[in-house]
């Protein structure tokens, strides 16, 4: 496997978790940040011991300031960065040019500094959106199709996203190693107050800020699990991965089975965890009050499974269970003092 990696977005939840492999693996890390002298306090308190094995660069998306220097002496990419607010913009181009061009920046420029390997984080919102009401299950061969009018702006920015890269590959760069990693929400202990949105989701439920749930659900993946799906992309034969598309989703549960998971393996945390769900007509009434309400309209009822059976076979993964996730991720949001119960 290759010595120097470059991983993109080392302040993120998923960046942090890829790091943290790797630096593990006695490799040595080239991250990007938007803002060095912020972020290197943060990432040095995780990794007291990585010394100059641990190298920052200042990049942002949509600039190319940087990137040269970023790439410079890595042998592989895991490209990780990307907006993913839980606030739905008032203009998708907020979301779609910073993962679009951004991809495109990261991967134009690993190329012109001779690297021939890079892991694309997705997600399954680049698979599941758009087919129609009756599709309820998925595989790495389907497509968001981003033209239909239901299609919300951070599937688009994924789905944009992850095409570009792989057209600007096969045009530009045909001999470089090419995958992309699809995860479904992701969940697991965290390690400091910075929150990605998913483990928003099991904050909010679990502080009392959810009391009624939308009759909707989530694929469910495990942080641990998704950063090590980026590690064997980075470091499996070429033929294995080039190319390749790999979903990790453990399994799919509605809200109300999340709900159900927090009360029953982490109760003394879960005093608060909703059991009644929000009816229909209730999100339908508040749908064009709010964007993340008229979201959500468009999800109720759906269940989204996509099999990760692809890639845990492929990349030689064992997922933790969605409820071990679930409960790691209660405690570690306790253990950080950023839930209080
Ligand atoms: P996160 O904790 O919010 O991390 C996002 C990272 O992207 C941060 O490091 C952020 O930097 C960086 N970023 C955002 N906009 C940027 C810009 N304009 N320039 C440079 N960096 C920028 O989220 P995450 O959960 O780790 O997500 C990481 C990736 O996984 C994203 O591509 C996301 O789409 C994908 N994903 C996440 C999930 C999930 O459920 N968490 C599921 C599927 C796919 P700052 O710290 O400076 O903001």
């Amino acid at each position: 496997m290759a010595d120097t990696i470059l991983v993109t977005g080392g302040t993120g939840y998923i960046g942090g978790e890829v790091i943290h492999l790797l630096l593990a693996a006695g490799k040595t890390v080239h991250t990007t940040v938007r803002n060095v002298s912020k972020s290197e306090p943060r990432l040095r308190a995780r990794w007291p011991d990585a010394g100059e094995r641990l190298k920052l660069f200042q990049a942002d998306l949509m600039d190319d300031a940087g990137w040269a220097e970023a790439c410079a002496g890595a042998d592989a990419v895991a490209h990780v960065a990307s907006p993913f607010p839980l606030a739905v913009p008032k203009d998708e181009n907020e979301l779609i040019v910073p993962a679009r061009d951004g991809a495109l920046r990261a991967v134009r420029f690993a190329h012109e500094a001779g690297i021939t390997r890079f892991v694309l984080t997705s997600s399954v919102a680049a698979i599941v959106y758009g087919h129609g009401d009756d599709r309820e299950s998925f595989t790495q061969d389907d497509w968001t199709v981003v033209e239909h009018p239901r299609v919300a702006a951070y599937a688009k920015s994924k789905t944009i996203a992850e095409r570009s890269a792989r057209d600007w590959v096969a045009e530009h760069a045909p001999d470089m190693v090419f995958c992309s990693i699809n995860p479904a929400a992701v969940f697991g202990p965290v390690v400091n107050d910075d929150l990605s949105t998913s483990i928003e989701v099991v904050q909010k439920m679990l502080d009392g800020s959810i009391p009624l749930l939308p009759h909707m659900g989530l694929g469910v993946i495990d942080v641990r699990d998704v950063a090590q799906a980026h590690v064997a992309a980075l470091e499996a034969p070429a033929a294995k991965v080039r190319d390749g598309r790999f979903p990790v989703q453990e399994k799919f549960m509605w809200l109300s089975e999340m709900s159900k998971a927090l009360r029953t393996l982490a109760p003394e945390l879960s005093g608060k965890a909703p059991t009644k769900g929000m009816p229909n007509f209730l999100v339908k009434l508040l749908a064009p009050f709010s964007a993340e309400m008229n979201t959500m309209k468009n999800e109720l009822g759906k269940a989204r499974v996509v099999d990760g059976a692809h890639a845990a076979k492929t990349l030689g993964l064992t997922y933790i269970s969605a409820e071990q996730s679930l409960e790691d991720t209660a405690r570690s949001l306790v253990k950080h003092g950023i839930l209080k119960v």
